[in-house]
């Protein structure tokens, strides 16, 4: 599987955004990032130092001031990465830096300013653009993926249930690395497909921003790109290889606790800084080049990223940066953390022939259709020379072997057996009717017999209809080399580009050198110096001692920053843990008091560990594979009723309608239909005594209860629904017929 077992190191490149109108409005001291294209270095100042102390030098693989066009760093640090790709490798780039320094904007840009495009539509152009002018013998598969972690759940911003779906779950397997399960995954045949795939997830995190304030800020994008390319070896063999591309866009790191954030917001501010930090420490777990365990496993980020971190991946980060004296601290972290992650080795290779590549699969299915298709066709085609006559013209051959003439041929053969079979059976259908000789009944067995001989015929056009249907869908599915291009201008587009790229890589070569140049200087210069007197030497050892103070000035101050900043992020960490542990405690609390020990002691029976996720998860109250099963089957009881239901209550509504035996919960209450009675009103008030008297003596009644009576009560009236005596009943009836 593998061709290069070289590792390299992650490419690290430093771009800067310009000063936006309301840092330019706050003061005229400018940037505190200077930068030397040159060399590759980034020069930071710190806006509170004294004048005397030194400042603070980076170097990096490219570096990219706020005039930098979105071109130049494609063309430079970006096109070789994608190059790979194509070739066969992984590739991940990743943009990182605190949130407004231009992140999205360098991913994704202005779409629809070509000077403005982002890493991601430049990379598109680029994958397209290459499969057109490939040879024609290659096959291309492109596929893309678009998600999103949030609050350290992954969610697919391609599922149209997005809002609501499930969160993912990550796996891992030992040829592919670790993957997203059940990823929404679109084949591309287009640049304009790929852009609508693209656009499609994008307003899915834009629907986000809109609900929640800072969502779009407050989640990780990867968007996913697998080409596949099939090519025929030096074996003779089609062999295929696959590129993997991860385009990351990664939240903004600034700090949670400076905003002072509490309760539910703190735990989701938790979550999202802790795939940020688990980022910074597995960066400087593989920097360090001596800790045996870096922690991917602390977060969803860092495990999706594991091949492009120290793995089987070419990776270049971007780091962005901010220009404002405010963010000095932030700016620094960004630079350290860039800084480190130059160390990082990565063992990349080409992915040759894997055992899921999908392009296989599908040339497999195509070859298959392609198969099925031609045995009709050829059966087709031997029954019209069968019915013509000529039927000694052997048909039996490979598939693959036939010219595209002799295909058309068989094609158009096969039509028109379709057809004069169907005008043979219309016209003995036609003969039959005629015949007067026939019995009727015969006739009737023929045309029926005919009758279904042509519906077989028409379903077996429709089959053929949709085998071709389908085939032809598989086969656009596939993207050939060189299809709509070898003309002249395209040559030499190509040429053209070949030339700039090769200006790129020499001038990467020269700053390249000249770092190696700098860094030999000032080991070799006290080599060569000899000294002509004891003064000279006096002088030259002084001046080099300075060199060396100032020097060591700045590694004690950067010692003393690095303290500083472990420091404060422990503080933070601690903080977040105090409250962390103030919120269990709460809920621990609740527990105790509040909920019956017997309902805990069932809810921690059914917690298990899930090692795959690192998490602990319930076991569902059913088993999955019973749970089908008993949700089907009906207790013999309820068989043909709404619920399970009585012997005795069957007899009782077998018996008569009442209420209380029918399977709907529904009581027939019978109405009293004598109107309010106004004259027994009157009445009551005419002869008090005497009513009164008669129907309740109570003396505690007052009047308005007395009124009410005529509408509820009329002891003749009432229904005889009294379950006991129609029970009784029942019974007896029951009884007597057993
Ligand atoms: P982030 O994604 O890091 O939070 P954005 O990419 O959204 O930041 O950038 C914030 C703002 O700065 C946007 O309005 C963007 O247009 C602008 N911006 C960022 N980088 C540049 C740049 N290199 N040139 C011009 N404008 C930029
Ligand atoms: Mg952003």
């Amino acid at each position: 599987m593998s061709k290069n077992k070289s590792s390299e190191s992650v490419k690290v490149v430093v771009r800067l955004r310009p000063l936006n109108r309301k840092e330019e409005s706050n003061g005229p001291a400018g940037g505190i990032v200077q930068m030397d294209l040159g060399l590759g270095q980034v020069i930071l100042r710190n806006p509170r130092a004294t004048a005397s102390e030194p400042q603070k030098t980076f170097t990096f693989d490219g570096v990219y001031d706020a005039n930098s066009k979105q071109r130049d760093l494609y063309d430079e640090s970006v096109r070789p990465l994608i190059d790979s790709v194509l070739a066969g490798f992984n590739g991940t780039i990743f943009a990182y830096g605190q949130t407004g320094t231009g992140k999205t904007y360098t991913m994704q840009g202005a779409w629809m300013d070509p000077e403005k495009r982002g890493v991601i539509p430049n990379a598109f152009d680029h994958i397209f653009t290459h499969i057109s002018r490939s040879q024609s013998d290659r096959q291309y598969l492109v596929r893309a993926s678009y998600l999103e972690i949030y609050r350290e759940e992954v969610r697919d911003l391609l599922d149209p249930n997005h809002g609501t779906a499930r969160a993912l779950e990550l796996r891992e397997r030992p040829e592919t690395g670790v993957y997203v399960q059940d990823l929404t995954s679109c084949v591309c045949k287009s640049i304009k497909e790929i852009e609508e795939v693209m656009n499609v997830g994008n307003q899915e995190r834009a629907v986000g921003a809109t609900d929640m304030n800072e969502h779009s800020s407050r989640s990780h994008a990867l968007f996913l790109i697998t080409v596949e390319c099939s090519q025929p070896g030096p074996d003779g063999r089609k062999h295929i290889r696959v590129g993997r591309l991860n385009l990351v866009d990664l939240a903004g790191s600034e700090r949670q606790a400076k905003t002072g954030v509490q309760g539910e917001r703190l735990k989701e501010a938790a979550k999202i800084n802790l795939s940020l930090s688990a980022l910074g420490n597995v960066i400087s777990a593989l920097a360090d080049g001596r800790s045996s365990h870096v922690p991917y496993r602390d977060s969803k980020l860092t495990r999706l990223l594991q091949d492009s971190l120290g793995g089987n991946a070419k990776t270049v980060m971007v780091a962005t940066l901010g220009p404002a004296p405010q963010h000095y601290d932030e700016t620094l972290t960004t630079l350290r953390y860039a800084n480190r992650a130059k160390n990082i080795q990565n063992q990349p290779r080409v992915n040759e022939d894997p055992k899921d590549a999908l392009l296989r699969e599908f040339q497999n299915e195509i070859a298959r259709l392609r198969a099925q298709l031609n045995h009709r066709k050829w059966r087709s085609k031997q029954k019209k020379e069968q019915v013509e006559g000529d039927g000694d013209e052997s048909w039996e051959r490979d598939g693959d072997e036939e010219t595209e003439d002799e295909e058309l041929e068989v094609e158009k053969d096969a039509e028109d057996y379709v057809k004069l079979e169907e005008q043979r059976l219309e016209r003995e259908t036609e003969a039959i009717r005629g015949d007067q000789f026939m019995l009727a009944e015969e006739k009737q067995r023929l045309l029926g017999e005919k009758e279904r001989m042509m519906g077989d015929l028409r379903k077996e056009q429709e089959a053929t209809e949709q085998l071709t249907a389908k085939y032809k869908a598989m086969e656009s599915k596939l993207l050939v080399g060189g299809k709509n291009i070898m003309d002249h201008t395209n040559e030499q587009q190509k040429m053209l580009e070949m030339k700039q790229q090769e200006i790129t890589e020499q001038t990467r070569r020269e700053r390249e050198m000249h770092q190696q140049m700098l860094a030999q200087d000032e080991e070799t210069l006290e080599l060569r110096e000899t000294f002509t007197s004891l003064q000279q030497e006096v002088e030259a050892k002084t001046k080099k001692l300075k060199k060396l103070y100032a020097k060591l000035q700045c590694i004690k101050a950067e010692i003393q920053d690095v303290n500083d900043e472990h420091v404060r992020s422990r503080q933070e960490l601690e903080q977040t843990q105090n409250e962390l542990t103030r919120e269990l405690k709460f809920k621990y609390l609740i527990i105790e008091n509040f909920i019956p020990p017997e309902e805990k002691n069932k809810i921690m029976n059914r917690l298990t560990f899930d090692p795959e996720e690192d998490q602990w998860k319930f076991q569902p109250l059913v088993p999955a594979e019973s749970k089908s099963s008993q949700m089907k089957k009906r207790p013999s009881s309820a068989v043909g009723y709404k619920r399970p239901i009585t012997q005795y209550a069957r007899v009782a509504i077998a018996m008569g309608a009442l209420s209380r035996y029918r399977a709907e919960n529904i009581m027939f209450l019978e109405l009293d239909m004598t109107p309010p009675n106004a004259a027994s009103l009157d009445r009551w008030t005419e002869a008090e005594p005497n009513q009164s008297s008669s129907v309740d003596s109570s003396p505690t009644k007052d009047r308005g209860v007395h009124k009410s009576r005529s509408w509820c009560q009329n002891p003749k009236s009432i229904p005889s629904s009294s379950s006991n005596v129609s029970l009784s009943a029942c019974h007896a009836a029951a009884a007597a017929a057993q």
